[in-house]
């Protein structure tokens, strides 16, 4: 039967090539995100299903993810993938920053996810993968809230997978290093601002934080995503996945 794949972020960069490689392995699709008009744009050409979610409401992760289940009859599988990527010296951090920080990215994560294994027949199937990222792993300079909301996501599959070990359901962490998007974009334009160095500078500066010196594509880490949730990896259970050009 095919399966129902729901992608919180789904519109844009990653998540959006994670919504296409599941489509190619036969996955009916809703992407969601906060903006209707780019989740329209992506979904409506492509067939997909779209459904605005601000993850970091929870009547709203509640009602969207209620949605998404009745378009397909259920959700087969859950990629908490929106998140947002911000940087502050943690003597000026203020607690809005960080809330801000965790209320995307883990409290995001964790109300996508608890609401996705509502709605997945948990007993006969699923698949939950949190993209989480490097700094998942180790500690990113420059982002301590960050790096501490990715490790909370790496707990968080961890802990749910010990959970469920009895259930053929599998929940993993998928960790990029630098990948080509938005966040990348919008990152080079602060550290450019901030530091006075060129745009292309600072670009290069994040070029070469990955191992191989290139940005990783999109598409490298949603061939991951798929793997995980394709035939043949269902004994893979609670990782953290690197995709990061290298060793640490
Ligand atoms: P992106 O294009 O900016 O994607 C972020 C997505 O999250 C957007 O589609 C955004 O859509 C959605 N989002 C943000 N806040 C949201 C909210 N409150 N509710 C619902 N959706 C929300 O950047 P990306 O690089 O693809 O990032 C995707 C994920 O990969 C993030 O979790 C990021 O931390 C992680 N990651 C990125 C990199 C990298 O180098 N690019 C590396 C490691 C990990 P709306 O604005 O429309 O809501």
């Amino acid at each position: 039967m095919q399966k129902h794949a729901v992608i919180t972020g789904g519109g844009t960069g990653i998540g959006l090539a994670i919504a296409a490689a599941l489509h190619d392995i036969g996955c009916a699709i809703t992407i969601a995100g906060r903006r209707a008009q780019v989740l329209n744009a992506a979904a409506q050409r492509r067939g997909w299903n779209s459904q605005v979610i601000d993850v970091t409401d929870e009547s709203s992760v509640i009602a969207g993810m209620t949605q998404a289940a009745n378009f397909a009859g259920g959700i087969d599988i859950v990629v908490a993938n929106a998140g947002i990527a911000e940087g502050q010296n943690i003597k000026g951090a203020d607690l809005a920053f960080w809330r801000n920080i965790m209320a995307t990215n883990l409290d995001g994560a964790f109300l996508t996810v608890r609401e996705g294994l509502r709605h997945m027949p948990i007993k006969s199937w699923g698949r939950v993968v949190a993209i989480s990222s490097i700094a998942g792993v180790r500690g990113l300079k420059g982002a301590h809230a960050y790096t501490a909301s990715k490790h909370g996501l790496v707990g968080l599959m961890r802990g749910l997978a010990a959970d469920h070990t009895a259930l053929p359901v599998t929940f993993n962490a998928v960790c990029p290093g630098y990948v080509d998007t938005d966040i990348i974009t919008r990152n080079t334009e602060n550290i450019a601002q901030r530091s006075k160095m060129s745009k292309s500078d600072a670009r290069d500066l994040m070029v070469n934080l990955n191992p191989h010196k290139r940005l990783i594509t999109p598409d490298e880490v949603a061939a991951t995503v798929a793997w995980l949730c394709g035939p043949n990896a269902g004994s893979v259970d609670g990782q953290a996945i690197e995709i990061s050009g290298g060793p640490a």
